[in-house]
């Protein structure tokens, strides 16, 4: 440990965010560069605790307390070895995830935690900028074909650990691009493209093979699949939004958070000038307080809407952790994000009951009342506070309720492989599907979560379908599909 006192003598620091008037006028990242000699006294906050919590918090196990030091001391080339040896894309996990290692940190018990995540995407920035990442071509090739549906992290993960095991690989996306929910879902401000492009041609590079404008039940069909590959590997992801079925639902202006950020990310893509619904000059209601939403108001927000209120039907969190929620479980508090920090009213404990629409049907408003939560029966329900009705007007409504699985039919359909009780794809210990030969990872078997659980899943089922198919692996596996570490989601 370089400095052993280090987190006595320094306070946490954050790289500080671009000015909200500055940065609503581009979609560039929101976060200033964070020099040098501060992110290396940052690192020197992780303390030689013992038993380090964070590798729990974080579901690829990565070695933070060892970059860590490395960081402190300078040694960036080592501390991106350390890095990639657990986790293929540091820069979508140091820019996206929400850091349930920093929740874990040990020295979050009495004092802010370890910017954990703010080293991790440093070293990665530091090594793609010296040219240390560079193509990992396999030495050995095994003569065996995998195919990946779906090129979100999960698919991305487990595509480029088969790779580099020598396995030929191909990833098949519906999509006109590649990337999953990180082209087609996160925001430009939020990651920038460029960062996925870059990471692409690296792949691309070691030998992965792939296929866009491929949607595998349709224009590929399965039988196709099943005779070209060895084994698949579903990551489908979890893309069917949980829609809000209350009167007016059809008027033109209430949308599907996932109708409405794709089409932001393809006008960055330059795929066309201006967003079909945009949000300018409209009144702007999001009803969801979750990240999907808080990605709906930045969007919003950039394209210039004259007010954006954002519905939660949850009361608002607490300021701190509740006694019911200690360290080093996830805190369920409330959070301020980049997007809340530039405008809009978040409003909590309300129902929308209606959209209203004037004669061509188009949405001019709606109606809500305020709710108090309670637990009945030991089920949460949520009843109306009786006269908290009120009407408020609205041009564009987002619907950011979150996602109820994968798509049913075409793909999952053809292929045969079971559901489990939520809806998910079923997967055993080795995350095989019920279809000899067939896998999957992600929030396909997940069900809707974070970048991180994707890529520490795409890894381990790597490893599964690597033995499957050589009778062993050199792959390492961080998860199995039942371990559920401390961290959120
Ligand atoms: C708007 C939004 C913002 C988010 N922000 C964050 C964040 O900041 N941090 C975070 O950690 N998590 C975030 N998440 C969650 C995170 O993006 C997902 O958990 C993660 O992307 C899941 O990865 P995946 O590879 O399993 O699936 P996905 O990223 O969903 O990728 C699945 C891919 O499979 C393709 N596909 C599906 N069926 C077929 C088929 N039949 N044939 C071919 N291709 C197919 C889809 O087109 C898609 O490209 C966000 C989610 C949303 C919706
Ligand atoms: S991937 Fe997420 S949980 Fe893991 S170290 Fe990075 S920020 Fe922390």
């Amino acid at each position: 440990m370089g400095e052993p006192t280090g987190f006595m003598k320094h306070e946490r620091e954050l790289p500080t965010r671009r000015p909200v008037e500055v940065r609503l006028h581009d979609w560039r990242e929101v976060y200033e560069p964070f020099p040098e000699d501060r992110l290396r006294t940052q690192a020197s906050r992780c303390m030689d605790c013992g038993i380090p919590f964070c590798h729990t918090g974080c579901p690829l196990g990565n070695l933070i307390p060892e970059w860590n030091d490395l960081t402190y001391r300078g040694d960036w080339r080592d501390a991106i070895e350390r890095l990639h040896a657990t986790n293929n894309f540091p820069e979508f996990t140091g820019r996206l995830c929400p850091a349930p290692c920093e929740a874990a940190c040990v020295l979050g018990i009495n004092e802010p935690a370890v910017t954990i995540k703010q080293v991790e995407v440093s070293i990665v920035e530091r090594a793609w900028d010296e040219g240390w990442i560079t193509p990992l071509v396999p030495e050995v090739h095994t003569g065996k074909s995998v195919a990946v549906v779906g090129s979100g992290p999960s698919g991305l993960a487990a595509a480029q650990q088969l790779t580099r095991a020598g396995h030929d690989v191909t990833v098949y996306e519906r999509a006109d691009r590649i990337g999953g929910l990180l082209r087609y879902g996160i925001p430009e401000f939020k990651m920038e493209k460029r960062v996925l492009d870059r990471r692409i041609e690296q792949m691309q590079a070691e030998g992965t093979r792939f296929v866009v404008n491929a949607n595998v039940g349709e224009h590929v069909t399965v039988d196709d699949l099943c005779r070209d590959h060895d084994a698949i590997v579903l990551a489908g992801g979890a893309t069917a939004w949980r829609d809000l079925r209350i009167p007016g639902r059809e008027l033109t202006g209430v949308y599907q958070a996932m109708e409405f950020l794709p089409w932001a990310n393809r006008v960055q893509e330059g795929d066309l000038d201006d967003h079909p619904f945009s949000a300018a000059g409209k009144q702007v209601v999001i009803i969801g307080g979750g990240d999907t939403g808080a990605d709906c108001l930045g969007t919003s927000h950039r394209h210039g809407a004259a007010s954006v209120h954002q519905f939660e039907i949850l009361p608002r969190p607490p300021e701190e952790r509740p006694d019911a929620n200690p360290w080093p479980t996830w805190p369920m508090i409330f959070r301020t994000s980049s997007a809340h920090e530039e405008g809009g009213e978040r409003v909590f404990s309300v129902n929308t009951e209606c959209f209203l629409g004037d004669d061509e049907n188009n949405l001019v408003g709606l109606r809500a009342h305020e709710v108090e939560q309670r637990i009945v029966d030991g089920r949460m329900t949520f009843e109306k506070i009786e006269g908290s009705d009120f009407e408020l007007p609205c041009e564009l409504v987002l619907l950011a309720m979150g996602f109820v699985g994968p798509q049913r039919g075409g793909l999952l359909e053809h292929l045969g492989v079971e559901l489990n009780e939520r809806g998910n794809v079923a997967r055993d210990e080795a995350w095989a599907t019920n279809v000899d030969g067939v896998f999957v990872c992600g929030d396909m078997g997940r069900g809707q979560s974070l970048i991180v659980w994707a890529i520490a899943e795409g890894r381990s089922c790597a490893a599964s379908v690597d033995r499957w198919l050589t009778g062993e692996t050199d792959l390492p596996a961080p998860l199995t599909p039942a371990a559920t570490p401390m961290a959120a989601r």
